[in-house]
C-alpha cells in the first residue's frame, strides 16, 4: 500500500468567540485535493507548494490575500519552503506586492544559490522571474478592507507532507503580526524556526514568531527525535511546551518519515487539517 500523510494549518490566531466554519470547509476541500495529489504519487515538495499557495489565495487566513498591514498600512509578506531529502530551502521576507510568497520562496530555492532574500532584493527577484503581482493592494488584501482575519492579530498558513516515496517537505507563509513594525520579520521565513524538513521530520509553525525563533522551534522537533530518540508526538509537544514556558504561544504541524502526524498548540485554537493514506481525515480549530 502507498503510504502518504499531509497536514495543513491556517494559523494559531483562532479565538474562542468566533466560528470558523468557512475556513474549515475550505480546508476540508483542500485537504482532499492534497490527498489526491499524494495518492497519485506527486512529490511532497509540489504538494506543500500547491497547498500553501491555495491557502494564501483563499483570503481566509493571515497570509497572502488575507494578510493584515503593518503599522504603516503596508502588507509585508514572509514565506519559506524546505525539501527534506536534499535540505534545499528558499525563503523571502518583507516581500511586497506579489500574489504568492510561497512560490517566490520556492523560486529562491531553485533559481538562486541563496536561501533567503528580503525586502527590495526579494521584490526585484520576484519581478525578474515574472511572479504574479498584486495589481491593486487596497482592493486585493481582504484584511485591509474588511478586518476579516485580524481577530487575534496573527495568523499564518502552512503545509507539511510525506509522499509515497518517503520524502518530506514543509512550507510556511504569513503576513506576520498585524500592526508589526515595518521591517519586522518573524519565524516564518527563518529556516529552522518557522519551517523545517529533513529525513526525520517536516514542520511548519504558527504563533508569536519571536518565541519560535528563540527556541528554533521547527528544527528542534527533528533534533529531539535524533538526539533523544523520542516519537514525533513527544518531540513536537516538548517544543510547544518550550515556547509556552518562555511566555509565547502558538502551535505547529509535523509529519515524520513513517507518516505519523502531530499538531500540538498552546494557543486558544489552531485551524488545522490532517489526512493520511490509512483513512485519517480531521479538520479542527479548537481542541
Ligand atoms: N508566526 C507568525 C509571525 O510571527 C505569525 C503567525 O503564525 O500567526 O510572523
Amino acid at each position: 500500500m502507498t503510504i502518504w500523510a499531509l497536514a495543513l494549518h491556517g494559523g494559531a490566531g483562532a479565538i474562542a468567540e468566533r466560528v470558523y466554519q468557512q475556513e474549515e470547509e475550505h480546508m476540508a476541500a483542500l485537504l482532499e485535493q492534497g490527498a489526491a495529489m499524494l495518492a497519485r504519487g506527486e512529490s511532497a515538495l509540489d504538494v506543500v507548494t500547491e497547498m500553501a499557495a491555495a491557502l494564501e489565495a483563499c483570503g481566509l487566513h493571515q497570509a497572502g490575500k488575507g494578510s493584515a498591514p503593518n503599522a504603516n498600512g503596508i502588507v509585508e509578506l514572509d514565506a519559506s519552503i524546505m525539501d527534506g531529502p536534499t535540505r534545499a530551502a528558499g525563503a523571502v521576507a518583507a516581500l511586497q506586492g506579489f500574489l504568492s510568497p510561497i512560490r517566490v520562496a520556492r523560486g529562491v530555492m531553485e533559481k538562486t544559490p541563496h536561501v533567503l532574500l528580503v525586502g527590495d532584493g526579494a521584490d526585484a527577484f520576484a519581478a525578474a522571474q515574472g511572479f504574479a503581482r498584486v495589481e491593486d493592494p487596497k482592493s486585493y488584501y481582504a484584511t485591509a478592507s474588511s478586518g476579516l482575519a485580524s481577530s487575534a492579530g496573527l495568523g499564518t498558513i502552512g503545509a507539511v507532507a510525506r509522499d509515497a516515496k518517503g520524502r518530506l517537505a514543509a512550507a510556511t507563509s504569513t503576513g506576520g503580526l498585524q500592526g508589526k513594525m515595518p521591517g519586522r520579520v518573524g519565524d516564518t521565513p527563518i529556516i529552522g524556526a518557522g519551517c523545517w524538513a529533513d529525513q526525520r521530520a517536516a514542520v511548519s509553525c504558527t504563533g508569536l514568531g519571536e518565541y519560535f525563533m528563540r527556541v528554533n522551534a521547527a528544527a528542534d522537533v527533528s533534533a529531539r527525535i535524533a538526539y533523544a530518540n523520542v516519537s514525533l508526538e513527544s518531540s513536537a509537544a516538548a517544543v510547544i511546551e518550550d515556547v509556552r514556558q518562555l511566555g509565547g504561544y502558538g502551535g505547529l504541524i509535523a509529519v515524520d518519515a513513517a507518516g505519523n502526524l502531530s499538531a500540538p498548540f498552546c494557543s486558544q485554537g489552531m485551524k488545522r487539517g490532517i489526512a493520511s493514506s490509512w483513512g485519517l481525515r480531521e479538520i479542527k480549530t479548537f481542541r
